[in-house]
């Protein structure tokens, strides 16, 4: 909810970049988007997305609210793993 849609994660994104900015969901792509996919279309989508984070941190370094992106993917994409939801 921090988020201020700068757009800064998402060209500093290699997989973002690499997919044509189709990656994060169809609303709001990149690392910020990630969030933003598993509230409004489920984390199970979430999660298969999260699978092709590279876990760089990138992301997280750019941000000018300190959202810890990188982590958040990595609780879906650990979620994901284990059936579960994100925790
Ligand atoms: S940690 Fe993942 S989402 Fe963040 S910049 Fe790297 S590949 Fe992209
Ligand atoms: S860098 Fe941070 S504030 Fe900017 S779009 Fe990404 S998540 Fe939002």
């Amino acid at each position: 909810m921090r988020c201020v849609r700068c757009g800064r994660c998402q060209f500093e994104c290699p997989v973002f970049l690499q997919t044509a900015n189709l990656w994060g969901g169809p609303v709001y792509g990149g690392p910020m988007g990630m969030g933003w996919t598993a509230i409004t279309l489920g984390e199970r989508l979430a999660g298969e997305l999260s699978y092709l984070c590279l876990g760089c941190g990138r992301c997280d370094e750019v941000c000018p609210v300190e959202i810890p992106l990188s982590d958040i993917i990595r609780k879906l994409k650990s979620g994901y793993a284990s059936g579960g939801k994100a925790g």
